[in-house]
């Protein structure tokens, strides 16, 4: 998970821009009314997310006075989401805001939507608040469902207001057999608390991040293959070890817990691996 700066617009301009031009009168003036509601959700989210209570936050179908978990569900498809709505520009904002485009939840595939970080089919009030929206891949927002967190260690890591810290989490073994792969895990840190540390593991699993981790080291795999036979037929174990050594500091500098990082790191630090284990058969 990567952490991500928070969105610049407040939950209020967002809704008053979602619903700036409602024709229907009646729709318009019910849509006004639940502002303060609109407004007051998004700081009580803000103030859990950022003890890590969210599971605190109750569920309500109804967004006071009188809009339906359907209306606001509209308001967000029709009004924020559609290209030409009167929110888009908001959704594109949140949409672009992440690095290199990449989806901070896994750190891998692109962003491709708006995830809501508690669903707007169990939290209408925040259907279009901005610290719910988080940018991300299609994978990861499938994967979270319409979860609803009963529990601390079930609040899902949000990238406005978790910052997993300095700490190298991400490690991977090398699996000896031919061709070789990776398994990819979770090592806490002794300084996260036991809730992080849960909260942590079930991104990892929820994500199936081991898995997609393990694919693309597969694929980095083969293309650095021929530079390793070439090596160790030249500079032996050690020219093999050293390479792996000067990449996995390279990643590790640029991308402290990614899976490269990860992979280069533990690949050098294979004997089996550097000796050969890299080739196919
Ligand atoms: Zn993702």
């Amino acid at each position: 998970m990567q952490p991500l700066a928070r969105p610049g617009h407040s939950a209020r301009s967002a809704f008053t821009t979602c619903i700036g031009r409602v024709r229907n009168p009646g729709l318009a003036a019910r849509l006004s009314a639940a502002t303060t509601t609109i407004v007051n959700a998004s700081a009580a989210f803000d103030r859990a997310a950022a003890q890590g209570t969210l599971n605190q936050i109750v569920p309500i179908a109804t967004v006071a006075p009188d809009i339906t978990t359907e209306e606001m569900g509209k308001v967000y498809t029709q009004r924020m989401a559609k290209n030409g709505a009167p929110g888009r520009d908001i959704y594109d904002e949140i949409f672009v805001s992440s690095p290199q485009g990449r989806c901070p939840l896994c750190a891998q595939r692109s962003v491709a939507t708006l995830d809501h970080h508690l669903p707007k089919a169990h939290y209408p009030a925040l259907a279009v608040a901005p610290l719910n929206l988080v940018p991300a891949c299609s994978d990861c927002n499938k994967a979270k469902l319409d979860a609803i967190p009963t529990c601390a260690e079930e609040v899902a890591l949000h990238p406005y207001y978790d910052d997993l810290g300095g700490e190298g989490w991400l490690v991977a073994r090398v699996v000896q057999t031919r061709p070789t792969a990776l398994r990819f895990r979770v090592a806490v840190p002794a300084v996260w608390s036991p809730v992080l540390a849960t909260r942590v593991l079930n991104h990892f699993q929820t994500l199936g991040l081991a898995t997609l981790y393990a694919s693309e080291s597969a694929e980095e795999l083969i293309n650095i293959r021929h530079q390793l036979v070439t090596l160790r037929a030249s500079d032996a174990v050690a020219g093999v070890r050293n390479e792996l050594g000067r990449r996995a500091v390279s990643c590790e500098v640029g991308r402290q817990n990614g899976w490269r990082a990860a992979a280069y790191r533990a690949w050098h630090e294979s004997d089996w691996f550097c000796a050969g284990g890299f080739e196919p058969t």
